[in-house]
């Protein structure tokens, strides 16, 4: 109780207008949301995610509104209940961004970059070992500081709104709201591969926010809530890792044409206060090696806070082959390595947060192009991690200024300002989207009341000569180096050589090919899965609490929450193009579906086609071929496929029988933590995540309680 009074308060906010439209029903009555009734905004930018990207591209767009004078409505939606609810990270960051966003953020009031970095130091382990090993040189943390990323977002949604953009916490954009008619000439050679109806295609109007009060059988039940359109001129997406909006973009525009499919890794993360005498403020720590064996990419951290704090975490690559892995017990086995045993053993030692998140790894070779008709994708929506570095904050913060700079161009052309997000102006870049600036230039000052989709191709063509792009290109080589046969050790080896070099190499290394299928649609992680009776199973060794314990007293440390009774948000449907079949062969979909021609708007629309055949077939090929891969993946134990002792499966809404082999699939949808890894790594590709209601979901500020209640002279 005392920690809960004690966290910050909560900053007032604007509505801008009642919260959702009520058209409440005494009883479950059938639903689309395709003709629901709503209320509708119309906001110059929107903005979808409030983490370091898309707070930073708000900061921006209201710098240069009131440098200028030019008014700019921005709307930051965030589905979190708080503004870095749903935010996870080791983290250390870079403050590069941060100098050029907010130049005395130093001298800033509540600042949560406290603690620099005074160390950093690599180790390889063994079982029984670790030994300390040069680090590459990206991993010099001098200059860096330490923190939780949560509170650096809480801190940023603050910022933005005390310079005048509308922040909205508890706000989960949903659908996606698509031109009624082909709006927006696109040129699908330039990176962009919509199929157009005579050079035009439908382009992104803004967001819908989340209907709330559905049944399961997705119904309107009394307490239906229609959410708002928020109509926009231009839309941002910022929803970090496999946003699931910026997953139909990139699929409808075909964004990733010409590029590599994105591939990710799941991080699982503990925050733990530790004895007096093993912590040393500052430190940070990086192994590689045990616990994964040598074919699976990842490597684990140790961060030491400020306040006796150390953030530990592991990273695994989720193009990991065996279905026998399971990340969340690969981190607690990580623990009873002597090195983790000693530090978090003994007097003082407490766990206290626990949290998991995707993070993106393909690096420059998997950024998809970045604008799309109406709109851009911004930070890790686009996958901007330094991998070699494990940081992603810098660059997302980058790519939120830059495509701030250009949004802010696009609605007042001729309008100067001084750039703070890279060294070059607009007017010098040459987009390969041409057409698509035309066609918008004539009414593209918002002082002309047009409510025309913007192009930010400018974006996507001033992007090779920024800061992000620079700090990824010296790294290209090193993620790609882990994928050939000489496994871990191999890439270890090249990527010290590579980054020695700084990435000046003539060559760049391809990553994971996605064999044929259009990469915009295809997981290359999925399809690096290997059938389970080729692989080794995995005998873990049982939990020793406090040190290491079971997944469900984990989740409950991550303070996550869904409206009762509220719909199930994980879909079993086909949303992607290439998967893996029953024998391990990869199998193709006609699943994309390009602007011009009848496109869903939002998923809801296709997962009422979710159907107890669909299930089967899931099960089917999930349990008989890759062991139930989801019910060892999934950090939040959501999924367990269950066997009925009489071998008799119950039948599903429809009448048919959903399982295969008395076994189905029981999906506990309360429990997750939105990590995305499910609708990344299942072999079938037929699980969709959709966002639940906003403001469910994890509360990683609370879990971070310890943080609040020690830096409270700093908080208030
Ligand atoms: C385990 C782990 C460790 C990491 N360690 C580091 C590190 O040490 N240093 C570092 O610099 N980087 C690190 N990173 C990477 C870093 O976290 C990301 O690069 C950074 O958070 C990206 O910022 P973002 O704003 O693009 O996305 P995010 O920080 O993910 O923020 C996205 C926001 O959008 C919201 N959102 C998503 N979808 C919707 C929707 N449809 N509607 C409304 N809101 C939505 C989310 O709730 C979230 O608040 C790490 C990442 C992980 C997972
Ligand atoms: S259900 Fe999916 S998104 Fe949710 S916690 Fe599990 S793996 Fe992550």
């Amino acid at each position: 109780m005392l920690a809960r009074r004690l966290l910050p308060r909560p900053r007032p906010r604007r509505l801008p207008l009642a919260r959702h439209l009520s058209t409440r029903p005494d009883k479950p009555t059938p639903y689309s949301p395709l003709t629901e009734p709503r209320e509708s905004e119309a906001v110059d930018v929107c903005i979808v995610g409030a983490g370091p990207a898309g707070l930073a591209a708000a900061i921006r767009l209201r710098q240069l509104s009131s440098e200028t004078g030019k008014e700019v409505r921005v709307v930051v939606l965030e589905k979190g209940a708080e503004v870095g609810a749903h935010v996870l990270s080791g983290a250390v960051i870079e403050p590069s961004a941060l100098d050029a966003l907010l130049p005395g953020w130093r001298e800033m009031e509540g600042q949560p970059l406290v603690q620099p970095v005074t160390s950093s130091g690599m180790r390889l382990l063994t079982q029984k070992w670790a030994i300390p090993i040069p680090h590459p040189p990206q991993m010099n943390n001098k200059g860096n500081y330490i923190a939780s990323l949560s509170r650096v977002a809480a801190w940023l949604g603050s910022v933005a709104e005390d310079l005048g953009a509308e922040v909205y916490p508890g706000f989960a954009g949903a659908h996606l709201l698509l031109a009624p008619e082909p709006d927006f000439a696109w040129d699908s050679s330039s990176g962009g591969g919509g199929s157009s109806t005579g050079g035009l295609v439908r382009s992104i109007h803004g967001i819908i926010t989340h209907d709330a009060g559905l049944t399961r059988a997705r119904q309107k039940s009394p307490r239906f809530e229609a959410g708002v359109a928020f109509r926009a001129r231009a839309t941002l997406l910022a929803e970090g890792a496999h946003g699931s909006l910026s997953k139909q973009v990139v699929g409808m525009y075909g964004l990733r044409e010409g590029k590599q499919g994105q591939t990710y890794g799941i991080g699982v993360k503990e925050v733990w206060r530790v004895g007096a005498e093993k912590h040393t403020p500052g430190k940070v720590l990086h192994t590689l090696g045990w616990p994964l064996d040598r074919h699976t990419y990842g490597g684990g951290w140790e961060y030491h806070m400020a306040d006796g704090l150390v953030s530990i975490g592991l990273v695994v690559g989720l193009d990991y082959a065996n279905p026998w892995i399971e990340p969340y017990r690969e981190f607690q086995r990580m623990k009873h390595h002597p090195h983790f045993r000693a530090l978090l053993s003994g007097p003082g030692a407490e766990r206290l947060a626990y949290g998991a998140r995707a993070l993106t790894e393909g690096g420059l070779q998997s950024l998809p192009r970045l604008d799309f008709p109406g709109g851009a994708l911004v930070g890790c929506a686009a996958g901007v991690v330094n991998t070699a570095k494990i940081k992603g904050t810098h660059n997302a913060m980058r790519t939120g200024m830059l495509a701030a700079e250009a949004t802010f161009t696009a609605l007042h052309p001729g309008v100067v300002f001084t750039s703070t997000a890279w060294d070059g102006t607009f007017e010098d870049v040459k987009p390969a989207s041409a057409s698509a600036n035309a066609a918008t230039a004539d009414t593209a000052d918002s002082d002309s009341d047009s409510h025309a989709p913007l192009s930010l191709a400018h974006y996507t063509a001033a992007f090779p000569r920024s800061p992000a792009h620079a700090d990824l290109w010296a790294v290209r080589n090193v993620r790609p180096a882990f994928n050939t046969r000489f496994g871990v050790l191999g890439g270890v080896l090249y990527a010290g050589m590579d980054t020695l070099l700084g990435g000046r190499v003539p060559w760049t290394l391809a990553g994971h090919a996605t064999k044929g299928l259009d990469p915009s649609t295809t997981s290359p992680d999925a399809l690096a899965t290997r059938p389970a009776a080729s692989c080794q199973s995995i005998a873990y060794p049982p939990f020793e609490p406090p040190l290491s314990t079971d997944l469900m007293s984990s989740v409950a440390l991550t303070g996550t929450n869904h409206a009762e009774g509220e719909a199930v948000h994980l879909r079993v449907m086909r949303g992607r193009g290439g998967a893996l079949g029953a024998d391990g062969s990869v199998q193709t979909s006609d699943s994309k579906a390009g602007p011009g021609t009848d496109t869903p708007v939002d998923a809801d629309a296709d997962a009422q086609r979710e159907t107890a055949a669909r299930r089967r077939a899931h099960v089917q090929t999930n349990v008989g071929t890759y062991a139930g891969l989801l019910q060892r993946a999934c950090p939040a134990g959501v999924y367990e496929y269950v066997t009925d002792d009489g071998g008799r499966v119950v039948p599903g809404n429809d009448g048919e029988e959903e399982g295969w082999e008395g076994t189905k699939l029981v999906i506990n949808s309360q429990n997750c933590i939105h990590c995305k890894l499910c609708d990344i790594k299942v072999p079938t590709q037929d699980i969709t995540w959709t966002v639940p209601e906003g403001g469910g979901g994890p509360k990683y500020n609370a879990g971070d309680i310890g943080v609040w209640v020690c830096n409270l002279e700093r908080v208030y």
